[in-house]
Parts: C-alpha cells; structure tokens; sequence
C-alpha cells in the first residue's frame, strides 16, 4: 500500500477555558491518499473546525493537541517554525468560511493573491502579478479584477478569491472548512462545482468540511462523520450517504432507519436535541439520549468503528459490533497470570 497524503492518527484537540477543559476532538483516526476527496460532516460543535486547525497548527495557543498528523510522512505538529511556514500553503491550505473575514479590506485582492506566491516561491513580482490574473481566470473571474478591493466584490467572488489563493501555491492537499456556508443556494453549487473542478484537474487531495451531508456526497469519493469530536462513521461517500449504519450518520443524510418496520427502512424524520455539550458528555455512547434506536445497553458502551458492511466502511454503533457491543459492557474478564 502507498503511504496516504494525509495522515490523522490519535488526534485530541482540548481547549483550555476558565471552566475547564473542552474536549473538542477526541481521537480521531483517517487517512487521506493522494488526489481522493474526503468530507467530514457534522452538527455544528461536533469539532470539524478544530480538527481542521489541527491540522496546519493553526488553533489558538489555548489549546492542547496531542497525536500525529503527517503530512507525505512528515508530523506536522512535530516540525519547526520554518518548516511549517513552507508546509502552510506549499504543502497544504485552508479555504475558511466567511471569506469577508480573511480578506484584508485595505489591500487590493491581486496583492493578496501575490503575497504568498513571493513568500514561498522564487518569483519576480511580474511573474507573480502574471500568476495572479491567470488564478483569477481559473476560478471564474476577469483577470483585472486584481485591482480590485474585497468590498468591490460579492460573496461568491471573494470566495472564489480565498480559492485562488488556496491553490496560489499549488500545494498537495486543500482544506475547506464550511467554503459556501454563508452563500446563497445557487453560488453555493457553483462553488463547489469549481472546487471540485479545480483539485481533480490538478491531482490535488480534499479535506472538505461541511454540516451538510448531500452536498459532501456530491463532490467526495469517501465520506467521514464526526460526532461530539469523534469520528462516528466513515466509508465510500455513495455508501455512507445512502446507507448510513450509524444512526447519527442516517439522520445527517435525512433518513432515519426505523426498528421493526423493514418495508418503510427508511424515513425521513427530524433529529431531536442538541448535540451534547464537550464538558458534560453522556456516558456511553455520546449519541444515545438522542438516538431513536438505542438499546438498553447504549449508556454504557462507548462503541468503536468497526467494519459495516461495504469495503472500507467502518461505524461505532454497538448495532454493528459483535454481540451488539454486549461483550464491552461486561467486566473484563480476569486476566490469567501466564505460569511458567
Ligand atoms: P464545528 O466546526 O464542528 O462546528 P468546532 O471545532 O468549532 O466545531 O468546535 C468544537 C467544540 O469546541 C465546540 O464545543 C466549541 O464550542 C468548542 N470550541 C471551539 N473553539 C474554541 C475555543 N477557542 N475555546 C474553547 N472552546 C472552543
Ligand atoms: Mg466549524
């Protein structure tokens, strides 16, 4: 087997507050190859954007990180400052939500475009200004549009902004955490469209975030969903969408399996509650007080993934574990002493 791009193993992410600390991740495990799309979905709170920061070592110093993310082998969070200067950009970028907010107002959009274009590659600034307008043709907008400042522009164009600059540097890996949550529907599909268009063409992997399940399994071959900082549900993008084996994971896509009724499987139904808070978790599993289809023993096994079905597909519902995850509930059988 290759090595992956991406790497994610035993990550945690708690950020240190006033009340203590907020396990925003807890253990989190994938893997990414080379030119795959994965999308990690969730409710808001479930650490999507944590896990995201995590990985470009971007978190406020608040927070505790510990785990390993590699990079093409390399641990991002053990490398120096200079090394991660590169990796940032080069080596893999972030396209945040809200590009209003990343963009600086006073500077014209070519400039920002070229700043880390003459910080990480040897380029006179011509060749950067030249680099910029053919950028900004690749992602839908006029060449002249460089002199522009980002109040001149609408939403979707200073989204299409942050995207040339994402892809200034040509890096292995791009990181879209929530890119159109705050555009209307139809720029939102044009985005993505572009998005996709744009990584497949050029071989590049995607690490998308979004709370929206459909529209992840539009653009990414595998799908990954996080709950209460954890990974819940991973497999084949069609898999997961259509055939989710958590009942998180169900309820994210719209259906909700419903128990003992196997002509209507699948039902489309509203998901109760809130997701929990990171400080007072439920014991057991962390899904349980809002899961239509828990069992009696849901309280107090905390389920790992485990293979569902399809390749690949792996799901922490004890409703997929041998035994129905009975056997975790017992108490550890006694371990014999070996004589010899
Ligand atoms: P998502 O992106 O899935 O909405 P986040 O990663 O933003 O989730 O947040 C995960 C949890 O961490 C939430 O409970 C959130 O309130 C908490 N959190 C996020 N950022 C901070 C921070 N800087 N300090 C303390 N808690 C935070
Ligand atoms: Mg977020």
């Amino acid at each position: 087997m290759t090595t992956p791009l991406l790497s994610i193993e035993g990550l945690t992410v708690g950020y240190g507050t006033r009340d203590g600390v907020v396990n925003a991740v807890r253990g989190v495990d994938l893997t990414l190859a080379r030119g795959e799309k994965l999308g990690v979905a969730g409710e808001s709170g479930s650490g999507k954007s944590t896990l995201a920061l995590a990985l470009l070592r971007l978190l406020p110093p608040t927070a505790t990180v510990t785990g390993r993310v590699l990079l093409d082998g390399e641990d991002v969070l053990e490398m120096g400052w200079g090394r991660l200067r590169a990796v940032r950009w080069a080596g893999a970028s972030i396209i945040f939500q809200g590009a209003m907010h990343s963009l600086n107002p006073v500077q014209t959009i070519g400039d920002q475009i070229a700043e880390p274009i003459l910080r990480h590659q040897k380029v006179s600034r011509d060749a950067a200004a030249t680099r910029v307008r053919e950028l900004l043709g690749q992602v839908g907008m006029l060449p002249d549009r460089a002199r522009s400042y980002p109040h001149e522009l609408s939403g979707g164009q200073r989204q299409r902004v942050m995207i040339a600059m994402a892809l200034a540097c040509e890096p292995d890996l791009v990181i879209a955490d929530e890119p159109t949550t705050a555009l209307d529907v139809m720029v939102q599909a044009q985005i993505l469209t572009l998005i996709d268009g744009l990584v497949a063409s050029r071989g590049i992997s995607l690490l998308m975030i979004s709370h929206d399940l459909s529209v992840l399994s539009d653009v990414c071959d595998r799908l990954a969903v996080m709950y209460a900082g954890r990974v819940v549900e991973v497999g084949p993008a069609s898999d997961v969408f259509r055939a989710a084996r958590h009942p998180y994971g169900a309820a994210l896509a719209g259906a909700f399996p419903t128990v003992g009724d196997p002509a209507a499987r699948m039902r489309p139904q509203g998901l109760p509650g809130d997701p929990p808070d990171p400080q007072d978790l439920p014991s057991g599993c962390a899904f349980h007080p809002r899961c239509a289809v828990r069992l009696d023993h849901c309280d107090s096994v905390d389920p790992v993934l485990w293979p569902a079905g399809a390749d690949n597909h792996t799901a922490a519902c004890v409703r997929v574990l041998p035994d129905e995850g009975r056997s975790l509930t017992a108490d550890p059988a006694p371990v014999e002493e070996a004589t010899r």
